[in-house]
């Protein structure tokens, strides 16, 4: 049972959606579920009907809800309206998306970071359902706060910490899109959940203590001990930690250290790729040697016999233009990061095939490639 009063209110201050003319509704009529009034045991009857036209994935939905009420005057339950609840299953009372629709933005935008110009395109092209870039905003923002609540009821975070000894904390801010307040973030270590957020004007002791006093009472709620506080080395986290959270070790975030050295490591590791791209030349030169050498005679047209058996010469020839193409990729590679450097993958791949030149140059003075072969002399004076 919901009370409509709330509802209509609500509604009211939401901009109703301007619906094109030719849309094509499904129509579900709603009822209120009860039958008897709850409070005088008489029959309620209908007293309006609240027309709500929705979005979902499966085309437009218009609702028709059943507004019911108790029509014996004395009651006191007479002035309220009631609403059916079965409309809450589908969106909420206010609402111009569904819950699946509300559900598919959220998701495609937190797990898989599409931007709100994609989702926009996306409902529009695939689903039918045009909206603003402010609706889309005004409805992920829902969705947050309908994600958020869930993660932080008091059961839930309870049944996930039942077997968890201490809990190990981070705090960090986060650089917010131009025009923003920092966003601060409390994560739990051991469970990998975000604990909660708050956008903060500034980075201030006292401000930043309200969280820390929070993260007290959370992890005191759970009746958990803190083992360990992780976090960059700002002013208001070391002083703040140390004041709220007295004899918890605190330790300086590994991820921010590796960030500090990834610099560094990356603009070494980049002169060297440019210094061994330098040397590796002349790879085009060798490839249009080859290619220049590798005109087949063309079979009369028409002529359906077996294509000859490759030539030596034309095998050597293949041979050298994967090798070409082998280290032009080696060459081109920017995969990696600063723990796997891409200069050091690439010196290990020209490495091996330098060594694997080696192998053939050797094989080739041992007599088993022909010594006549015009290929060989280009690759060895390339490498
Ligand atoms: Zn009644």
């Amino acid at each position: 049972m919901l009370v409509a009063q709330h509802i209509l209110d609500k509604e009211g201050i939401i901009m109703p959606y301007c619906w094109p003319e030719d849309t094509g509704f499904t129509r579900i009529e709603l009822a209120v579920e009860e039958r008897w009034c709850q409070t005088c045991g008489g029959a309620l009857t209908t007293c309006d009907h609240r027309h709500h036209r929705v979005f979902t994935l499966n085309g437009p939905l218009h609702l028709v809800c059943k507004l019911a009420h108790c029509p014996t005057r004395a009651c006191p339950a007479h002035p309220q309206t009631l609403s059916p609840e079965a409309e809450t299953a589908i969106t909420m009372p206010w609402w111009v998306l569904g819950w699946d629709v509300v559900c598919w933005l959220g998701q495609r935008r937190f797990a898989r970071h599409w931007s709100v110009g994609q989702l926009r395109a996306e409902l529009a092209d695939t689903y039918q359902i045009r909206l603003s870039a402010d609706a889309i905003e005004t409805y992920i923002h829902r969705y947050q706060q309908m994600l958020a609540a869930r993660r932080q009821a008091p059961d839930q975070l309870a049944t996930a910490y039942a077997d968890v000894e201490a809990v190990m904390l981070a705090i960090d801010g986060l650089q917010p899109e131009k025009g923003h307040e920092t966003l601060y973030v409390v994560r739990e270590l051991e469970r990998k959940r975000v604990w909660f957020a708050e956008p903060l004007l500034s980075s201030a002791t006292t401000e930043v203590q309200q969280l820390l006093v929070q993260a007290r009472i959370w992890a005191e709620r759970l009746g958990k001990r803190v083992r360990l506080w992780i976090s960059d080395k700002q002013d208001a986290f070391v002083r703040g930690i140390a004041a709220e959270f007295p004899g918890v070790p605190h330790r300086y975030c590994a991820n921010h250290f590796l960030r500090d050295v990834a610099k560094p490591v990356l603009d070494a590791d980049s002169r060297a790729k440019v210094k061994m791209r330098r040397r590796i030349r002349g790879l085009r030169a060798i490839e249009r040697e080859v290619l220049a050498e590798q005109r087949p005679a063309v079979p009369a047209h028409g002529a359906e016999t077996n294509p000859p058996a490759p030539q030596p010469e034309a095998v050597a020839r293949d041979v050298v233009l994967e090798y070409c193409a082998a280290t032009r990729g080696i060459l081109n590679d920017d995969q990696g990061g600063p723990l796997h450097p891409p200069g050091i993958r690439m010196a290990e791949a020209l490495g091996e095939v330098h060594a694997s030149l080696q192998r053939n140059l050797e094989a080739q003075k041992g007599g088993l490639l022909r010594t006549d072969s015009p290929v060989w002399p280009a690759t060895s004076t390339g490498g």
